[in-house]
């Protein structure tokens, strides 16, 4: 049985409908867009594509809180937050896991991602050993999309090394780590694991980054998976861009060109720090860049290039990453008023045929997001996954005229609570702005948080 979605405003490939109907066929995928079957009676306001989440390492959700105030060293950045992150490993079990990650599956979905990519890299038990099923905590994540009805891209990490030197893994490093041969089978058990997954379920392979990873592990990821989605960190720190150069001799993202087929499978996480050339090259290989507004300025990061990028039609998605926001609207947000702020100028991720900020940015960041993650989505059209976003129109902030308004009213203005309903294919998994299955997954987290706050 398939179902119908009827909506005020639809945004499709061809601009705002309205009063249309999303007819869903029984695999959850989008079989028509018309005016037929359209309900006034039951229709909700305006229809988005979903967006996906490219990045996200759920389990640093629940350390929101835990690593906001400056060491004791007298500076804080990226590496001592590093360290916090570490310490908290040390007391992390499955369990916590799978509560963490619905929490964090339900929040997005809330937020208005229908699918989200899980960049995994916590394999192993405290101290580097491993479970007794090798899979443990994949199937822990896969467990929570399961409960949440996200659609789940898995990214299992490849983390071989501590530093470019090639200096073995330490402390909160070793739960990562894994030699060639263990990764190869590790990622074979957690292939075997996805038989039971939905059909809208991928599996692709991250090496985690060149500090972890060296030419031959990321040779050897590209065998293990021929034609799912790659990801990397790419270039996140100066301190890293810096290391990679002495090392490599070439900067990341310049010899990731120059020695990978970097195409459109791969998505180099915080393609941060670009010089010209970089900018312009990246975005003519069709790779996607994975933007995390929100993270990279919460870590100090510094500012993507994407005035540029985008000019020379490069092709980005975004993620929450470390989940300590998780909002579309505020990533999409943070996106635009960092190049704001850079360049001294309004309305600067746009053209002049889209003119709307919100939603030039929006429809970018979803079918780059969905290309990303390997999902058949992106775009509400015939043959795409029924991935659905609605934003009420109901609320006073959102009862603008042109529907474009709303949208850039949403992601400037209004964040809260304007998400209605959620679709992700097909599966109907938010109703009124609140998750189906909010209270057991929000309970069962509650209950996580204070052992790991007893733990601490
Ligand atoms: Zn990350």
């Amino acid at each position: 049985m398939g179902s119908i979605i009827s909506a005020r405003q639809v945004l499709t490939p061809s601009g705002w409908l309205a009063d249309h109907a999303i007819h869903v066929d029984e695999a959850g995928v989008i079989a028509e867009v018309s005016p037929r079957g359209f309900n006034a009676a039951a229709a909700v306001g305006t229809a988005l594509p979903g967006m996906a989440n490219v990045h996200t390492h759920s389990f640093q959700r629940a350390m929101a809180g835990l690593a906001e105030a400056r060491g004791p060293a007298g500076a804080d950045d990226f590496w001592t937050w590093r360290q916090v992150m570490y310490r908290f490993l040390d007391i992390l079990a499955p369990d916590h896991m799978e509560a963490i990650a619905a929490l964090v599956q339900l929040e997005m979905a809330e937020a208005g991602y229908t699918a989200s990519a899980e960049f995994h890299y916590l394999h192993h038990q405290v101290g580097g050993g491993h479970f007794d099923n090798l899979a443990e905590t994949s199937q822990r994540i896969f467990a929570a999309s399961k409960s949440s009805g996200i659609g789940l891209t898995h990214l299992p990490v490849l983390y071989t090394h501590g530093g470019l030197d090639g200096r073995p893994l330490k402390d909160g490093q070793l739960r990562f780590g894994s030699s060639a041969a263990a990764f190869e089978a590790l990622y074979t058990r957690i292939s075997g694991c996805a038989r039971d997954m939905p059909a809208d379920f991928r599996l692709g392979v991250a090496p985690h980054s060149l500090r972890a990873v060296d030419r031959e592990g990321l040779e050897m990821c590209l065998a293990l998976c021929p034609d799912g989605p790659f990801h990397i960190h790419a270039a996140e720190q100066v301190k890293e861009v810096e290391e990679v150069e002495a090392h490599l001799g070439a900067r990341p993202v310049r010899w990731l060109l120059d020695n990978l087929p970097v195409d459109k499978r791969w998505c180099l996480i915080h393609a941060t720090h670009l010089n010209a050339r970089e900018t312009s090259d990246l975005a003519a290989s069709d790779a996607v860049a994975g933007l995390c507004p929100t993270t990279e300025a919460n870590l100090g990061d510094g500012i993507f290039p994407a005035q540029a990028y985008l000019t020379a039609k490069g092709r980005l998605g975004i993620g929450s990453d470390s989940n300590i926001r998780i909002s579309v609207a505020e990533e999409l947000r943070m996106l635009e008023l960092s190049q704001r702020l850079a360049h001294r100028q309004r309305a600067v991720l746009t053209d002049d045929i889209t003119r709307s900020n919100g939603r030039y940015l929006y429809e970018r960041a979803a079918r780059g997001g969905a290309q990303a993650i390997g999902r058949n989505a992106g775009s509400i059209e015939t043959g795409k996954l029924a991935d659905v976003v609605a934003l009420r129109d109901d609320l006073p902030f959102l009862d603008w005229p042109e529907a474009d308004q709303r949208l850039d009213a949403w992601i400037f203005g209004v964040e809260a609570r304007a998400v209605s309903d959620v679709w992700a294919a097909g599966r109907h998994i938010v109703q009124d702005g609140e998750h189906r299955r909010a209270p057991e997954i929000r309970s069962r987290f509650a209950r996580t948080i204070r052992e790991l706050g007893a733990a601490l």
